[in-house]
């Protein structure tokens, strides 16, 4: 099974991601976790993206879309992934819809997970505090503000481009964690 997870940053991407790994045996491939992680091993490409992550704009579609079709290559991919924040911007949508077609593999589903934006900001001032390994950076309030308008400019018209294909389905993020889990299942299985 192939995915796509698309939501506001906070709206729980991450936390239904790692159920739907348990789930279906496949695997979570998150570019904002490979880029924090390519920054952290100081790679040529985390020091060209790490004050980009901090100020909480987006990393070229280039670098972004070279991450992810280099890493759909890898035998632990074979059962299949679930894309988390990927792909963020039309021009990432459009190079995937290409990279898939080269690579003879398919879409089963864009899942968005809809949530009020208005109470967003209080889940990450919670997850910025509760971190063990302190905030992240890019988790501040200034950060933040940019990223949810970096979504309402950029990611949100990928709801569109994917209701077109026939593929969206738009779940309520806005339940408890289980509840939104059990809506992404009897979406995708039905
Ligand atoms: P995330 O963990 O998905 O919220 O991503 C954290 C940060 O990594 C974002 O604020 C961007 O700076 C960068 N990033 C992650 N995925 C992408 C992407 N698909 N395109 C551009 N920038 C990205």
């Amino acid at each position: 099974m192939r995915l796509i997870l698309l939501g506001p940053p906070g709206a729980g991407k991450g936390t239904q991601a790692e159920r739907l790994v348990n789930e279906y045996g496949i695997k979570q491939l998150s570019t904002g976790e490979m880029l924090r992680a390519a920054v952290a091993a100081k790679t040529p490409v985390g020091l060209k993206v790490a004050s980009i992550l901090e100020k909480g704009e987006l990393v070229s579609d280039e670098i972004v879309c070279a991450i992810i079709s280099d890493r759909v290559d890898e035998p632990d991919c074979e059962n299949g992934f679930i894309l988390d924040g990927f792909p963020r911007t039309i021009a990432q949508a459009e190079a995937l819809d290409k990279l898939l077609e080269e690579k003879k593999l398919t879409l089963d589903g864009v899942v968005e997970i809809r949530v009020d934006e208005g109470i967003l900001l209080g889940r990450i001032e919670r997850r910025a505090s509760e971190s063990v390994d302190g905030p992240r950076a890019d988790d501040n309030a200034e950060a933040l503000k940019k990223r949810l308008a970096v979504y309402s400019a950029q990611t949100a018209p990928l709801v569109d481009y994917y209701a077109k294909t026939g593929l969206l389905k738009t779940v309520d993020g806005m339940q408890d964690i289980d509840g939104v889990f059990a809506s992404i299942k009897q979406a995708l299985e039905d």
